[in-house]
């Protein structure tokens, strides 16, 4: 029996910034095994699952990324700090005073952002954004030799966000990093356990993805690799439902249900695909939230544009905060999301693809 809480606590903590997804793919192999009938990874790391159905039969692809926003070490200065270069969107804000764990090939290393005191600061310097060129790790090393030799820290390691996930006092919240997207990770897991024991009429690939916060790179691979009829990507929504941040700006709010994209900068989704998903929603009661973005990327994109196209969309596990070391989502939310897209599953045959594949 799968314990949701605890696989989305163990994704939570797991270190995975883009191209460095070593740890989270681990887990994601443990966890597809027992519900899929072979595993690869393609060329550029994503772990594509897949539960096999008859031969010729469509193919139903879930996706979710397994990287996190991170930082790479660009190089250590003759005091010993680490300058880094980001991967992913980063405020330079949301750095600046927090924990990170360098992961060189002698294992993990502990560091800060430092920041500087305000004791020294003028008024005007204290209204001040700092940086990002100007940011740093201390690592409390003597010196570069110290920080190179000792505690082996060299170019090109990858940095993680320190953060332990947890459920926030007694909620149905849980509190922690890197919900972007290991929300929609377990959201995969969940679905793939809730559909083990049927036989169905299609295949179904459970693909994690690498590289999506740098540009949807595995997204890209594994579209090409599995050549979907039908795209269903998983991912962390953005909430709006909180002081400084307008609806406008996002409309979902967490414990109200998982929601579908209508819009963000890297796609539409499929529109009978979006109709199928919200007949699905109210034919099992489920509340369905929608959002409508300007920006955000996601990796139904890639599934949609891959090929002659794929009907995709993409749903959402609402999250506030994300891209920082403490973001939340509502457990509920992600049960409510397993059952969405098992109920979408099992709905589909090869009769339904076709009609989802139709234009008019
Ligand atoms: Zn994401």
């Amino acid at each position: 029996m799968l314990n949701l809480e605890t696989l989305l606590l163990e994704l939570s903590n797991a270190q995975g910034p883009s191209g460095f997804e070593s740890e989270v793919r681990q887990i994601v192999r443990k966890e597809l095994k027992p519900y899929v009938t072979s595993m690869e990874t393609d060329g550029v790391g994503s772990l594509i699952g897949l539960k096999t159905g008859p031969p010729n039969s469509p193919k139903i692809m879930l996706s979710a990324h397994m990287d996190e926003v991170g930082l790479l070490v660009r190089y250590v200065t003759p005091d010993g700090f680490i300058k880094f270069q980001t991967l992913g969107g980063w405020l330079d804000q949301a750095i600046i005073g927090q924990r990170w764990q360098i992961m060189t090939s002698k294992g993990g290393v502990l560091g800060i952002t430092g920041i500087k005191t305000p004791h020294v600061m003028s008024a005007d310097e204290r209204g001040k954004i700092f940086k990002g060129e100007g940011l740093f790790i201390d690592v409390g090393a003597k010196d570069k030799s110290d920080a190179e030799d000792r505690l082996g820290i060299k170019p090109g390691d990858p940095i993680a966000p320190c953060a332990k996930a947890e459920k926030l006092n007694g909620s149905d919240f849980i509190l922690g990093k890197a919900w972007d997207d290991r929300a929609g990770l377990a959201v995969m897991i969940g679905v793939m356990d809730s559909i083990k024991d049927k036989d169905l009429p299609f295949s179904v690939y459970a693909v994690a993805t690498v590289q999506e916060e740098i540009g949807l790179r595995g997204a890209h691979t594994s579209s090409y690799a599995v050549h979907p009829d039908i795209g269903l990507n998983l991912e962390s929504g953005v909430a709006g439902d909180y002081p400084s941040i307008s609806q406008y700006e996002a409309q979902e709010k967490l414990g109200a249900g998982p929601a579908i994209f209508l819009h963000d900068s890297s796609m539409l989704p499929n529109l009978n695909l979006r109709d199928f998903v919200i007949e699905t929603a109210k034919e099992i009661d489920l509340p369905l939230q929608f959002n409508v973005l300007s920006g955000y990327g996601q990796d139904g994109a890639e599934m949609q544009k891959a090929f002659e196209g794929t009907p995709a969309i993409n749903i959402t596990v609402p999250t506030r905060y994300l891209h920082s070391h403490n973001s939340l989502i509502n457990l509920k939310d992600v049960e409510s999301a397993i059952k969405l897209v098992e109920t979408c599953i099992l709905k589909l045959d090869p009769a339904v693809v076709e009609g989802l594949k139709n234009f008019d």
